[in-house]
Order: C-alpha cells, then sequence, then structure tokens
C-alpha cells in the first residue's frame, strides 16, 4: 500500500508518495511516546507552556508557506487558508496558557476534620485520528490540550494531507521533547493500530468510520471522542432578511466547496420566507466565485478527490435544480455550487451527508414542522436559525436535536475556546476545544488528607 496525496486543483501534481509504514509503526511510535510522557508530565507548567508558545511562534513564522501548502495538497481556498494557519496559532497560545490552571479544587469533608482535593492527570498517550478538510487546526485543537495537560501525542492524519502533517510535526517536534509528538501517515491499518494501542483517543471524520473507532475504544475500556458527520439545516423564519440569510447560507453551502462537517446541506423556509428565500439563494449561489484556490478570490474550490466529485454530481441528478447542478469542465474535480427543490422524503440529500457544494430547500409549514424536518436526519451537529425574534431563537427551537445552533450566522465557523461537538449520529463524548477538552484529556482524582494527629 502507498499513501498518495495530490494537488486536486490539478490532479497530475502529485505531493508525496510514500510506503504506507503499517500498523507495527503505529504500535511503536505509542511506545516511544510512553516512554516520553513522565517526564513531560513532571515537567512543571512553565516548561509545557514555553513549549507550547513555541510551537505558536513557529507556526506563525512559517503561516503563509503552511498556508500555500494547504491550498496545494487539500484544495482549501487561500482566504480559508490563510485564516485556519491564523487559528492554528490562537489555539497553541490558548492552550499555552492552560498548565497554569488549576487542576482540582479543595473541599470540606462531609464529617469531622480533614480535607478532600482533587487533581486532574494526564492519561498517558493521546491518539489522534484525523480528516483532512483542516490539516492544521483539527490536529492542533486535539494536539494542543493533550500536551499542555501532560499527555503524549500520536497523530494519524488522512492520507490526503499527509503533506500537512509532516510539516506540522517538524514545527511540533523543534519546540517538544523527542517522542513526544509523533505523525504516523497511512490509512485505515494503521488508524486502527493507533486507535489499539493508545490510552485515549481523539477521532474526527465521517460517521461510518467513527463509529468502527469508538466501537475499538470502547471495548478497551479507554476514553473516546468521536466528531463525525454532519446534514446540518439552516431554518429561515418569515421575518429574516431574504437576502442577508441567503448570503449566510450561500457561504455555507459553497465556501471550500461544501467540504465542511458544518456546511449547509438543508434549508428550512418556514410559511412565507420561501419564495423571496428561493430567489435570494437561487442568485447567491450563481455569483459564489468557483475557481483555482490559489486565486485570493476564490470561494469554492475543487472536491478532494475524483470519486468525491462524482458522488456530488450523482446526488442531484433527477431532481429540479434552482442553481447550478453541473461539473465544470475543466482539470481539478470541481462542482458548481447547486441547490435543489421538491426533494421526496428518503432521497440520499435527506439521510446522508454528501460532502460537496449542494443543499436542498424545504418548505415548512410553521417552526414546530421546521424543527420536526430538522429533527428527521440522523444527524445533528449544528443548526442555523435566521430571525429577527430573539424569544423564537432561544425558546422555540429548543427541542432541536442538535449540539449547536447559531443565530443571524452561517452554520459553518468554529470559536475554538467554546465546546465544539454534535448530538446523534454527528458526536459521540465529551465535547472538544475550550476548557472541555482539558477536562477529556485527563483524569480526576480524588484525595482524602486526614490528620497525622501532630497537631
Ligand atoms: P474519514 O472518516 O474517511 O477518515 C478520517 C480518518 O480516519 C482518516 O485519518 C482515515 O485515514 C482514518 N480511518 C479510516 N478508516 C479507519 C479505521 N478503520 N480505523 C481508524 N482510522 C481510520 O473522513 P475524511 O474523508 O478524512 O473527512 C471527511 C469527514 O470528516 C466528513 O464526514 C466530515 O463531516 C467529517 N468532519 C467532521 C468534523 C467534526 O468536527 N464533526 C470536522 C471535520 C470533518
Amino acid at each position: 500500500m502507498t499513501v498518495i496525496s495530490r494537488n486536486p486543483a490539478d490532479p497530475a501534481d502529485v505531493l508525496l508518495a510514500l510506503p504506507s509504514p503499517g500498523a507495527f509503526a503505529a504500535a511503536d511510535a505509542v511506545e516511544r511516546a510512553r516512554a516520553a510522557q513522565p517526564d513531560w508530565a513532571y515537567a512543571g507548567a512553565a516548561a509545557r507552556s514555553a513549549a507550547l508558545g513555541a510551537v505558536a511562534d513557529a507556526i506563525e513564522a512559517e503561516r503563509t508557506d503552511l498556508a500555500d501548502l494547504a491550498v496545494r495538497e487539500v484544495g482549501k481556498p487561500l482566504v480559508e487558508a490563510r485564516a485556519e494557519l491564523a487559528r492554528t496559532v490562537a489555539i497553541w497560545r490558548y492552550y499555552a496558557q492552560a498548565p497554569y490552571e488549576p487542576t482540582g479544587a479543595v473541599h470540606d469533608t462531609a464529617a469531622g476534620p480533614g480535607l478532600l482535593l482533587t487533581r486532574r492527570r494526564p492519561h498517558g498517550v493521546a491518539g489522534l485520528v484525523t480528516p483532512w478538510n483542516f490539516p492544521f487546526a483539527i490536529p492542533s485543537w486535539k494536539a494542543a490540550p493533550a500536551l499542555a495537560t501532560g499527555n503524549a501525542v500520536v497523530l494519524k492524519p488522512a492520507p490526503e494531507a499527509t503533506a500537512c502533517a509532516l510539516r506540522l510535526a517538524e514545527l511540533v517536534g523543534r519546540a517538544l521533547p523527542e517522542g513526544l509528538f509523533t505523525v504516523v501517515p497511512g490509512g485505515a491499518t494503521e488508524g486502527g493500530a493507533l486507535v489499539s494501542a493508545a490510552d485515549v483517543v481523539s477521532f474526527t471524520g465521517s460517521s461510518a468510520v467513527g463509529r468502527t473507532v469508538v466501537r475499538s475504544a470502547t471495548a478497551r475500556g479507554i476514553p473516546v471522542q468521536a466528531e463525525m458527520g454532519g446534514l446540518n439545516a439552516a431554518i429561515v423564519l418569515p421575518d429574516a432578511d431574504p437576502g442577508r440569510a441567503a448570503a449566510h447560507i450561500a457561504a455555507s453551502v459553497a465556501g471550500y466547496a461544501g467540504q465542511k462537517c458544518t456546511a449547509t446541506r438543508r434549508i428550512v423556509a418556514v410559511g412565507a420566507a420561501l419564495d423571496p428565500l428561493r430567489e435570494a439563494l437561487a442568485e447567491a449561489l450563481r455569483a459564489v466565485p468557483v475557481g483555482d484556490p490559489a486565486d485570493p478570490s476564490t470561494v469554492c474550490g475543487p472536491l478532494i478527490t475524483e470519486t468525491a466529485r462524482n458522488e456530488t454530481g450523482a446526488a442531484w441528478q433527477g431532481l429540479s435544480v434552482l442553481a447550478g447542478g453541473t461539473l465544470p469542465d475543466r482539470p481539478g474535480w470541481y462542482a458548481a455550487p447547486t441547490l435543489v427543490e421538491k426533494v421526496a422524503p428518503g432521497h440520499r440529500l435527506l439521510r446522508e451527508e454528501v460532502f460537496g457544494p449542494v443543499a436542498t430547500l424545504l418548505p415548512a409549514r410553521d417552526l414546530d414542522h421546521a424543527v420536526r424536518i430538522t429533527n428527521a436526519a440522523r444527524y445533528g451537529l449544528v443548526t442555523s436559525v435566521h430571525t429577527a425574534d430573539l424569544d423564537t431563537a432561544l425558546h422555540g427551537l429548543d427541542r432541536l436535536d442538535t449540539g449547536m445552533i447559531r443565530v443571524n450566522a452561517p452554520t459553518t465557523g468554529v470559536d475554538f475556546h467554546l465546546p465544539f461537538g454534535g448530538a446523534k449520529s454527528s458526536g459521540y463524548g465529551p465535547r472538544e476545544q475550550g476548557r472541555a477538552a482539558l477536562d477529556f484529556y485527563t483524569a480526576s482524582r480524588t484525595y482524602t488528607l486526614g490528620s497525622a494527629g501532630t497537631v
């Protein structure tokens, strides 16, 4: 087996082709990480904080080249690639402060003299399995909190993003002691071996693979979190400005060719919102700049592989197309931003995540109906709500089965200092990011302190 990574805008441009290292490489990296971890865990807050800060500095110094690499390897439009690098630097800086945070609490005993203390401790070796679509930010938002709390890290990136991961490993490796951050390239074999050897597992990727990873980790009794696919809805109320809602939704459908877990896949128009929204949305999607991801004006670049492009094109076959519906005839794996309507319940677009720039417009009679339509999907990552009525946004949508709600904002976009994750088939286990991540990578120990009788 070979790990191959190609430029999706120019498939003849092969970035990297190397032999798959095999399951042994993952087990070996975990062993080396396990040997390095205790010294790191007991190095003290200042040493861990300084090392994470040095990683942030190293990434910041190289951010222009790293963004260009993401453009070339995963076809991310340049403006988004630069934003991902800026966020990656901010993530490392944010978690560089974490070693100074309290790791527990002090309580009185329930009865008698004495003291109760809690203290959080690292699990050991964190096994991280990541997708290709955020090649710097996702590995960083897992690795930084794991390292900040005293764990070692072994990362198995998606094959399509191997060059980015190896570059990240070089930069992180310069700032950290040997063995603490290792990248094992490869696919299912190496990913499976890592899950079988690590002490804690954090996965991001498709729901199908995520379920396999969760089964394997829970069978071993180790902590696991899985952030998976989405079939996210944007609910538009009649009081929303159709042009403004359409601009947010078009960006979430077509940005990065719809290759974000948070992309909008379904647009639920309530009552009289339908007609003005249909027009505004079709117009906004037709106006999205599609093209070379290296061009700073591009919003929708290529899809990651030929297979992904063909699956996207197949999804709208036979449907009523309001915008797009074509596969541009040019080198690279492009699909036009596409809006469809009159889609029968049970159609693939309403059941499965199609990872491309295609969305379905659905009418709803009223708010309750909109909630039922939204909840009908087995996924529950993020829902956006477009309305001028805050009461509706806060209370009327309480019954949505979704991990995140964004009011008058695109479904896409992540604030890394708050918990991030989904319900149902979109997420399993504790949330990622923010302070939630510090808890996930540690376990609490309770100390009971009695008196030695000297006072
Ligand atoms: P994928 O599920 O195909 O692969 C994810 C990772 O799992 C890769 O590193 C892959 O090599 C590895 N893998 C594959 N089989 C494995 C196995 N049997 N055991 C262990 N590891 C295995 O996903 P992808 O195509 O790289 O990424 C796209 C998917 O990621 C979409 O479904 C998207 O919604 C999801 N995603 C979710 C989030 C989120 O936070 N919810 C964020 C980004 C992407």
